[in-house]
């Protein structure tokens, strides 16, 4: 049994600290905030195999097969629902993109499939028919609830033994040749320092100063903080827009009907560099303009109170495609998932402790396609479709 550290208390932090001590693996998983503090607590609960290259449709029709059994396997309600996910064509081009990306996904076995407008006012009853031509529809796509899916991770990797500390920061690792032996920490003002097997960098968008700490480039992996923000009205009757409706030409703008409590979450492309890693203020610009978005694809929501508002960041590598892989003998990163690490936790979670524990994966993960060095190659790959 190797000692593995996990740097970081996301969903992917905590799933990869579960699925390592399922392994029976010793893990010790350090976070500096509270869990799920970064990104995860702040996305939009979208789960989604409609993507637009082999990679990421594999690796997500994969990760949805994993969801599908995970309120069982953790023994927690995490509210995880099949509503679908409806992306909808404002011009003829957009209807013809639509059915060449329905055909990669069919040939993975994604069931995706081009319907018309009266069919998407079924499925959406608040919708807009008039701008829209088509969607393309994925009924086995769906949401779960971020805060739930989290601690239900947590509750069982504490079970099955793992050492998993909050508001403890990683300040510094010992690197000797090319492997890390030990992390050093903060908790409450007093720094330690444990030996340690592996590690695994799960910073997502702090990922870069963690990789900086064990002495490489912070631009080995370029990961750049995007603020990104969501608003979300008072409940509205269920039903109404149960899966996440989205008109990508619209700016990447959706809206989605929360699992929980019914309010409809909008979120749009309207993004900016964050200031600073502590830079998640909401912005007005951002209200204003998603609430434009909104109301256009459903004009019901005109009458709707927002009741909040709030920022997060999406951690993009410059394709849009997470860094999952070995940077030195035992040192590994999987961050940088831009809008797709809660969907993706499940299968990056399995495979990257397998990689670990085992040195290979039987999770359908093209280890090629998310090569973290990739970048210093100056390769890139085609752009992962970025929305929740
Ligand atoms: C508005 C918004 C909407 C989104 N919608 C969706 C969606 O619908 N579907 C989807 O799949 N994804 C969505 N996302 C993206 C998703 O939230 C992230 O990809 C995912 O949460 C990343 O998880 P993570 O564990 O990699 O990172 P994080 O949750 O950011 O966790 C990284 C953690 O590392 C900790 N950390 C950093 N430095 C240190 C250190 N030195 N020591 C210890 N701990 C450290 C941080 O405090 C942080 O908690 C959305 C994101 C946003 C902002």
């Amino acid at each position: 049994m190797s000692k593995i550290a996990i740097i970081g208390g996301g969903i992917i932090g905590v799933a990869t600290a579960y699925e390592l001590a399922k392994l029976g693996e010793e893990v010790i998983l350090f976070e500096k905030n509270y869990f799920g503090s970064g990104s995860t607590f702040r996305c939009a609960t979208g789960i989604r195999a409609q993507f637009t290259d082999e990679a990421n449709i594999k690796l997500m029709k994969y990760s949805l097969e994993r969801w599908e059994k995970l309120e069982e396997e953790l023994e927690s309600d995490i509210n995880f629902r099949q509503t679908g996910y409806l992306f909808l064509a404002t011009s003829e081009r957009e209807v013809e993109a639509f059915k060449a990306n329905i055909k990669l996904q069919n040939r993975f076995g994604v069931p995706t499939r081009l319907i018309d407008i009266e069919e998407a006012k079924e499925i959406a009853p608040i919708l807009n028919t008039e701008p829209f031509l088509a969607g393309a529809w994925n009924p086995k796509d769906g949401k779960a609830n971020p805060f739930k899916t989290l601690f239900a991770y947590l509750g069982k990797a504490r079970e099955l033994g793992v050492d998993a500390r909050e508001h403890t920061e990683v300040v510094g690792l010992k690197r000797e040749g090319k492997e890390i032996t030990a992390v050093k920490f903060r908790s409450n003002g007093k720094v330690e320092s444990i030996k340690v097997d592996a590690v695994l960098n799960a910073a997502n968008a702090w990922a870069p100063l963690i990789n900086e700490m064990a002495g490489l480039s912070r631009d080995l992996v370029p990961i750049t903080a995007y603020k990104h923000q969501l608003v979300k009205t008072e409940p509205l009757e269920r039903g109404q827009a149960e899966p996440l409706v989205c008109p990508p030409g619209w700016n990447d703008a959706y809206i989605i009907q929360d699992g929980e409590d019914g309010g409809i979450i909008c979120g749009a492309g309207i993004e900016h560099k964050a200031k600073s890693l502590d830079d998640v203020e909401p912005t007005y610009d951002f209200l204003r303009g998603v609430l434009r978005y909104a109301v256009k694809i459903a004009p019901p929501l005109r009458y709707a109170h927002v009741v909040r508002q709030w920022a997060g960041f999406y951690a993009k590598t410059p394709d849009k495609n997470p860094a999952i892989g070995k940077l030195l003998e035992n040192f590994y990163i999987s961050a940088g998932f831009s809008g797709h690490g809660f969907m993706m936790a499940p299968a990056v979670a399995q495979a990257m402790a397998e990689l670990i524990a085992k040195g290979r994966t039987r999770v359908p993960l093209d280890l090629e396609w998310y090569d973290p060095c990739r970048f210093e190659r100056g390769e890139l790959r085609s752009s992962a479709f970025q929305i929740g």
